[in-house]
């Protein structure tokens, strides 16, 4: 039986990256292929923003965030929160980052990190927009810059929205970032095979608070891991997910691309 393609969002990739380069058209129709009705491509240093807009204005089915990612934090020009709000105005910004904390390649040093996630949360509630959060080996910090970014008053801006990006932590960070109103988004790394642990955290998340994303090119999900990952394989991890559930593919797909709808506001989903 063919049953009609269920319809996905990849939340999170790079096709700024030189992986991509001049292959997006292709790697779009890939996507449609297997489903994939929108995808956002992520910013992760705002002196290229210009060229992760380029990618995102090429064609409907892409938007993009602005951002700094923590690897970069002490390498990029300092910003503001006033000129992420800005560069967020434009209608194809939809959320704001990937933003956060990586203690576990320490890039960039603690202190600048913790700094510029601070200025990330500003800007997403100022902007109304969700917030991308990377997170790795620093549960405990990005807790705690999450909820005093949620805690602060209504002249912040709007209240704090986001995504915990390919999730990959605690039980601890996932039920912190639930409490706020969070969602936590899978990557191909819930189907490796060692990743029971992490599976078990995910099957606490509630149905209404999960997103998936490739996070292309990295990590490719089973049965392509290995591969340099793109878009359309969004589609194994979210297969796979759907088994842990019990659910079809289709309703899993339904779930999932509601609530991307419902977090990232600003996405013209076809
Ligand atoms: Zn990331
Ligand atoms: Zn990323």
């Amino acid at each position: 039986m063919t049953a009609a393609v269920a319809r996905l969002v990849d939340s999170h990739c790079h096709l700024d990256f030189p992986d991509f380069a001049g292959q997006v058209p292709e790697v779009l129709a890939r996507a449609e292929a297997n489903g994939v009705a929108h995808l956002v491509t992520i910013c992760t240093r705002v002196s290229e923003f210009d060229k992760v807009l380029a990618i995102a204005e090429s064609d409907p089915r892409i938007s993009c965030s602005v951002g700094i990612h923590p690897h970069e934090a002490d390498l990029e020009p300092a910003v503001d929160a006033d000129r992420l709000v800005e560069l967020a105005r434009h209608p194809k910004v939809v959320g704001i980052g990937e933003a956060g904390l990586d203690y576990y390649y320490d890039k960039s040093p603690r202190e600048r990190q913790r700094q510029v996630f601070a200025t990330h949360i500003e800007a997403a509630r100022r902007a109304g927009l969700p917030l991308i959060v990377h997170s790795r080996d620093a549960d405990e910090d990005t807790i705690a810059g999450l909820e005093a970014g949620a805690g602060k008053g209504g002249q912040y801006g709007q209240p704090l929205t986001g995504v915990i990006h390919c999730f990959t932590s605690t039980q601890k960070l996932a039920d912190a970032a639930l409490a706020i109103g969070f969602y936590i988004s899978l990557s191909g790394i819930v189907t490796f095979k060692n990743a029971e642990a992490l599976r078990a955290v995910i099957r606490t998340v509630p149905l209404d608070r999960l997103l998936v994303e490739t996070d292309a090119p990295y990590l490719a999900p089973v049965p392509k891991r290995g591969k340099p990952n793109e878009p359309s394989f969004v589609r194994h991890t979210a297969e796979f997910a759907a088994g842990m559930f019990g659910l079809s593919h289709a309703e899993f797909a339904a779930r999932t691309t509601d609530n991307f709808r419902r977090l990232f506001w600003k996405a013209a989903v076809q």
